[in-house]
């Protein structure tokens, strides 16, 4: 990243939100359900699974964790419906997880179940460093429950992640692994690019190693190349892992995984709270500072 671009990441946050809106149009699927649905429809239809993440970062009441659930009992409905080949990701804080750890649990036991009645499945997403260890104690307990149709997130950055695949193993999890995106401190996350990526292979390794189901969620491609690899040497057939991508980010890679037989899965946001959302988007493209750059002087013109 040149100069430039880190001063306009760091800016990013004082951009009208409408920049970042006409910005980040390729990283979300719309703001209604028809219209993720329809871009999952799309991805199906170029041979990409999907997993569908509704938007909702910013919850500070009961109330507003009751309707997000919701509306996921929503997806899932008219994911069975539509015929869609898609699952969903959700955040333990939308659901709860600051509020109350007990109201939390029930809602997502609750979304596990509803998953299980229609053969689906429920991705926890990983937040930040001050959920990681409710999040992974609650995937814990739902396995307890005879749960299995759920799986969680472990970050590549983080210090403790091997350790916590240690823990887990005797689960056989299922776990998506990707570098994380949160900033933490480097009292218990890497900062260094190359420590982070090997950080991430030793995870991918461990938890094939441990005989769980991984989904490699990366575009970095030495860590695909790293993990196929892994993959290879293991012999495993194509439905004993995935890949995984963000919608909008370098679909041309995501088609060369496809062509090559193997299974990738998008992730697929949608929903009314987009801004935080795209903002993470943005700071990690790499040509954000052009765009914004561009835009402004667009606007500049008389
Ligand atoms: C399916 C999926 C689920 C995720 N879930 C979580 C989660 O639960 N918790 C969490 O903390 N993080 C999550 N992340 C985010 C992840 O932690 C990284 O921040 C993000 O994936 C970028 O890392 P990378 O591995 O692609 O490597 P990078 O080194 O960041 O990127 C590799 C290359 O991809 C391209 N690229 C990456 N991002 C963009 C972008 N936004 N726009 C344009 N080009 C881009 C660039 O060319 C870059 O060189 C998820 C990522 C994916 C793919």
């Amino acid at each position: 990243m040149t100069l430039l671009d880190r001063a306009i990441v760091r800016v990013l946050p004082a951009v009208p939100r409408p920049v970042v809106k006409k910005l980040s149009r390729r990283y979300i699927a719309g703001s209604t359900l028809v219209e993720a649905c329809s871009v999952v429809s799309g991805l199906n239809e170029e041979g990409k699974m999907a997993t569908i993440d509704v938007l909702g970062e910013e919850i500070t009441s009961r109330e507003e964790a009751t309707a997000l659930l919701a509306e996921y009992e929503d997806v899932f409905e008219t994911i069975e419906r539509e015929g869609l080949d898609s699952n969903i990701s959700v955040k333990l804080t939308g659901l709860g997880l600051n509020l109350d750890h007990e109201f939390c649990r029930d809602n997502i036991a609750e979304l596990v179940r509803e998953a299980a009645k229609r053969s689906n499945f429920v991705r926890i997403d990983m937040e930040d460093s001050s959920t990681t260890t409710e999040t992974l104690e609650l995937y814990r307990e739902l396995r307890g429950q005879g749960l299995d149709n759920v799986g969680v997130v472990l970050q590549g950055y983080m210090k403790r992640t091997l350790t916590d695949i240690a823990e887990l193993a005797d689960l056989r999890p299922n776990v998506r692994v990707c570098k994380g995106i949160y900033v933490e401190p480097a009292e218990i996350a890497y900062q260094e690019f190359e420590t982070v990526r090997m950080n991430f292979v030793e995870a991918v390794g461990a938890l094939l190693d441990a005989g769980g189901y991984v989904a490699v969620a990366t575009h970095d491609d030495w860590v695909i190349g790293e993990a196929l690899t892994l993959i290879d040497e293991r012999g495993l057939a194509p439905e004993e892992y995935e890949f995984q991508m963000l919608l909008g980010v370098r679909p041309e890679l995501g088609d060369e995984l496809v062509r090559e037989g193997h299974r990738l899965r998008i992730y697929v946001p949608f929903g009314r709270q987009w801004y935080e959302y795209s903002l993470r988007r943005l700071q990690e493209n790499p040509k954000i500072a052009g765009y914004i750059a561009l835009d402004t002087l667009k606007r500049l013109k008389p």
